[in-house]
């Protein structure tokens, strides 16, 4: 699925990747075809804007020199937005149906897939909840649908409503009410009428429902191969029924994906679940980080910025093993230390990973190192100048006392840090004189 979008993103990307360094004219070349790649796979176009504009604040405000591949670095932060747009607050799969029986209202167009997801619904909470679930057709204008219903139930073992001739929507759904509290069900599902385009008998029906079992979820089911369509019926359906989540079908098929993105992004709605299938196990609960793995067409796109991250923390190491090699140790490598110990759970988490640290590590829990300290230490050297930074004997009292006030600490605080930066600048020089391959670079690897 996301065949075209995948495939027009991968070529901006691949393009992006194999260039050493990005200009912010690269980002913003590679942000226009991100747009109209998102354009052509049927995003709307205010979703695309907002997508793109947000992206490129963020890419802005990156420093390009602080990462080695910018390419990778814009594949994330589109990675991570689209993410963002996608997702919801809570889980999608957890349906609201506490208090038996809870009612569940499915509606949407005919042929969306409404009938298979309500038993692809059934299903699950069935198999995988242990819910007792009643299922029931109130398509009285097709006859046949609601035979579907009771041949879908039989499948999968779920009871559905035995069908009366003759009785009207809300009269069926009546009727699944009371037997649901009698037959002690745990959920019923609802499976509304659909016409082929929204029409007002169609929602007022559905709205007729609504009232008279208060549904705890109504989730409308959209077929995810229609687009911007898409989008448009679930804004009507939501202004007129109120509509709790979506389940977004067909998304087995090579939709473009644009119905996903723009769904979330213009009505809020979250999307609960997506259909995989025809068969009635092919429900999905809708997992927005792999949606926007798929959207990108990258496969393992966070593992390949890991991947990019861990080059560049390797190679920062390498760099600092050499200094320290040269016994070169200033504050600037103290800062990376310390930034490197917050990344690895504090001082403990590094020191533990260096054979016979074990006391040292100990020692400096003792003195109070823990993350508030790591931090606190970080803006002491933020407020050193560079030239301090590189040199801190030029420390003397009266540029102590500057440095102090602007981190906000007490002059004892930066000398304790002083003092420790002479430990450390000792320590690592033995460390490194134990030579390349040596005790330093395994803990730093
Ligand atoms: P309804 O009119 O909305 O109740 O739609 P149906 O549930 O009858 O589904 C219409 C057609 O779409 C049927 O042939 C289903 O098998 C098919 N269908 C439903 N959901 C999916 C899905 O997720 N993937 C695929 N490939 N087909 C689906």
């Amino acid at each position: 699925m996301f065949e075209n979008l995948s495939e027009r993103l991968s070529g901006v990307f691949d393009r992006l990747t194999k260039q050493g360094a990005l200009s912010e004219a690269d980002v913003e070349t590679a942000l226009r075809e991100v747009r109209v790649a998102l354009l052509e796979a049927d995003v709307s176009l205010p979703v695309v804007r907002d997508f793109v504009k947000a992206v490129s604040k963020k890419a802005a405000g990156q420093a390009v020199t602080k990462s080695i591949t910018p390419g990778q670095q814009v594949i994330k932060i589109v990675h991570d937005e689209l993410i963002k747009t996608l997702a919801g607050e809570t889980d999608p799969g957890v349906l609201k149906i506490d208090n038996p029986p809870a009612p569940i209202l499915m509606v949407g167009l005919q042929g969306s897939g409404k009938t298979t997801s309500t038993a692809k619904l059934a299903r699950r909470l069935k198999e995988r909840e242990g819910k007792r679930v009643l299922m029931a057709s109130l398509d009285t204008n097709r006859p046949a649908a609601m035979e579907q219903l009771a041949i879908l139930g039989t499948q999968i073992g779920v009871d559905t409503l035995p069908i009366v001739k003759g009785e009207d929507p809300v009269a069926i759904a009546k009727r699944a009410k009371t037997q649901a509290s009698l037959g002690g069900y745990d959920v019923y599902i609802l499976d509304t009428a659909g016409r082929l385009h929204i029409d007002q008998e169609l929602i007022a029906q559905a709205a007729a429902v609504r009232d008279v079992v208060s549904p705890r979820e109504t989730l409308l089911v959209v077929d995810g191969l229609t687009g911007q369509d898409a989008v448009n019926v679930a804004t009507e359906f939501d202004d007129k029924i109120g509509v709790s989540g979506v389940i977004l079908t067909r998304m087995d098929g090579d939709g473009r994906g644009g119905a996903a993105l723009s769904m979330r992004a213009i009505t809020g709605k979250p999307i609960r679940f997506i259909g995989q299938g025809e068969k009635t196990d092919a429900l999905e609960v809708f997992d927005a980080n792999r949606i926007a793995g798929r959207i990108l067409g990258m496969g393992d796109i966070v593992a390949l910025v890991e991947k990019a991250q861990a080059t560049f923390e390797a190679e920062q190491a390498e760099r600092m093993v050499k200094r320290f090699q040269k016994g070169l140790f200033n504050m600037n490598d103290l800062r990376s230390q310390l930034e490197q110990m917050l990344k690895m759970g504090g001082m403990e988490g590094l020191m533990s990973m260096m054979p016979g640290m074990g006391k040292m590590s100990k020692q400096m829990n003792d003195a109070g190192l823990d993350d508030r300290m790591l931090r606190r230490q970080i803006a002491i050297i933020g407020s050193m100048t560079k030239k301090e930074r590189a040199n801190p004997d030029l420390l003397q009292a009266s540029r102590k006392r500057r440095i102090a006030a602007g981190a906000g600490v007490d002059v004892a605080e930066l000398n304790k840090l002083l003092k420790q930066h002479r430990q450390m600048a000792d320590m690592m020089k033995k460390l490194g004189k134990m030579g390349k391959g040596g005790m330093l670079k395994q803990a730093m690897a």
